[in-house]
């Protein structure tokens, strides 16, 4: 496996690899890798002749300063991991190499960014679509992999796609829980011991809204999430939303949907976590 850090070297490489005709799959990923975010590097590896990780923690999707300053950051365990996953290629650049003068570039993507994390986190997307441009720019994937778990960042990216004309095809990659069902994510580590027992509730309120959605019961599930997540007191509910699966428009009729994604967001002290279900409909 190689490490790369300047993407004069990377391109080096890839080029290398492109001219022999192989395809490359690539997973962007922010570090402080899991097993969610190696099941994304399985894929690409049954899917793609080459798989490179990037790892790099883009300041420009924060918009909460505590959070850029505590997000975790374990470069050579991520790299153990990756080289045991057998990922070809990690790409490091630190941020002087990405950013070199400050992008001063908006990209709106509409209604699909007003809502949920867009809303709550306002210039994120932003910040999401000019390092993924970036990303797709120096590696020039065959295949790009992300998690449903950041299931709105993955709409945003298509929309991204679609609109620049990238020439990458995205693959959306299932959830990889905890036993207990909370959703991987590299900020569970920064939960306090009494926060981690009880944020797999985040899920269970989930699978309550899934079960009453499918009894078509819409208004009764947000009210029954509230509910069941009351008696936890450090749970702090920002948003239960259950939106259309494409568009995340909310949902007013089932029947005009073809699948339903609900979606939830929450702080646990000073960790927000966000997790969600698809349902498909018909
Ligand atoms: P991050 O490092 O959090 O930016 O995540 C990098 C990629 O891994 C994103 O596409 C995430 O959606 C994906 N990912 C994060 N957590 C999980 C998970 N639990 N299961 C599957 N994919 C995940």
């Amino acid at each position: 496996m190689h490490v790369f850090y300047k993407p004069k070297d990377l391109h080096t490489a890839l080029f290398a690899e492109r001219v022999k005709g192989n395809k490359i799959g690539l997973v962007p990923t922010m570090g402080a890798l899991h097993e969610g975010h190696i099941s994304l590097i399985e894929r690409s590896k049954k899917e793609n002749d080459l798989t490179v990780c990037s790892i790099f923690v883009n300041p420009l999707q924060f918009n909460n300063a505590n959070d850029l300053l505590k997000y975790p950051r374990t470069l050579e365990k991520d790299i153990k991991m990756l080289e045991k996953a057998g990922c070809d290629i990690v790409f490091a650049p630190d941020v002087s190499t990405i950013y070199v003068t400050k992008p001063g570039l908006a990209i709106d993507f509409g209604d699909l960014e007003r809502v949920m994390e867009g809303k709550f986190r306002p210039g994120h997307f932003n910040g999401v679509a000019i390092i993924v441009s970036k990303l797709f720019h120096m590696v020039d994937p065959d295949r790009a992999y992300f998690g449903q778990k950041d299931l709105q960042q993955y709409l945003i990216i298509k929309q991204l796609v679609d609109s620049l004309s990238f020439r990458v095809e995205l693959i959306s990659c299932d959830i990889i829980r905890e036993q207990d069902g909370l959703a991987m994510s590299s900020r569970n580590q920064r939960l306090l011991p009494e926060h981690r027992v009880i944020a797999n509730n985040l899920y269970k309120a989930l699978e309550l809204a899934k079960e009453l959605v499918l009894k078509n019961h819409l208004e009764k599930a947000e009210e029954a999430v509230k509910e069941y997540l009351s008696p936890f007191k450090s749970i702090q509910l920002e948003y239960l939303e259950i939106a259309d699966g494409n568009t995340l428009i909310k949902v007013g009729d089932l029947k005009d949907h073809s699948s339903v994604a609900i979606c939830i967001a929450a702080f646990l002290g000073e960790v927000r976590l966000i997790d969600n279900i698809i349902v498909e409909l018909n």
